[in-house]
């Protein structure tokens, strides 16, 4: 099952891929994860990522592009995947459906989250995400509070917010998302493949919304 997670910063792309991915045991993609793991290393290709994360910008095309296409044809990822936060251009969408037309296979789910802006800019204050494990958490979300305060159930690790979600960076990736990504719905409506869902569900009720789209 080859998915593709939709949806602005903050929307619960993360959280809803963590879960399917662990119910349908098929890899979770984020090319965010990949950036922050390399920034983390030191590698080349986080220091040049860093640099746009840090204005909320894009990553270009090119360095996203490769870095997906290899991960993709990765030996776990031969039943699926689930991709978030990739595409987020139409250059990358376009990449992406060449790179798997080669072998006939196509992104069978989009599963757009739909959510105001207003409500992301009032979700990603409350938002902490483990630096170890990328465990995503939540101040006041009760289903992502962690079991104790600050500190990640899976690894002990202290949470931090991200510093691409202080407010002043969130409101420039909403306008990055208005302008790059946003298009992606239209790309996809064509293909007939999208599938939007209201990001203001309860976690459990929107991961069942989701889930009982993918089984049709
Ligand atoms: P995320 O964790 O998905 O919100 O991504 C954090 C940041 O990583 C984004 O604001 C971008 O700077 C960069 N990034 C992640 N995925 C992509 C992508 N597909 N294309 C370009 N930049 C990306």
């Amino acid at each position: 099952m080859k998915v593709v997670m939709l949806g602005a910063p903050g929307a619960g792309k993360g959280t809803m891929a963590s879960r399917l991915s662990a119910h349908y045991n098929i890899p979770h993609i984020s090319t965010g994860d990949i950036f922050r793991e390399n920034i983390k290393n030191q590698t080349e290709l986080g220091k040049k990522a860093k640099a746009y994360m840090d204005e909320g910008q894009l990553v270009p095309d090119e360095l996203t592009c490769n870095l997906v296409v290899d991960r993709i044809h990765k030996e776990d990822c031969k039943d699926g995947f689930i991709l978030d936060g990739f595409p987020r251009t139409i250059p990358q969408a376009e990449a992406l459906t060449k790179e798997l037309a080669k072998t006939d296979e196509k992104v069978e789910y989009v599963i757009n989250l739909d959510i105001s802006d207003e409500d992301i800019v009032e979700r990603m204050s409350g938002r902490r995400s483990c630096p170890k494990c990328n465990k995503i958490y939540h101040t006041v979300t009760p289903a992502l509070r962690p079991k104790v305060e600050g500190v990640c159930d899976e690894d002990g690790t202290e949470l931090v917010m991200r510093d691409d979600d202080k407010p002043e960076t969130v409101m420039k990736r909403l306008a990055v998302y208005h302008e790059q990504t946003e298009p992606l719905v239209g790309y996809y409506k064509e293909q007939g493949v999208l599938h939007t869902v209201s990001g203001k569900n309860a976690i459990d009720e929107e991961f069942d919304l989701i889930n009982k789209i993918l089984v049709k």
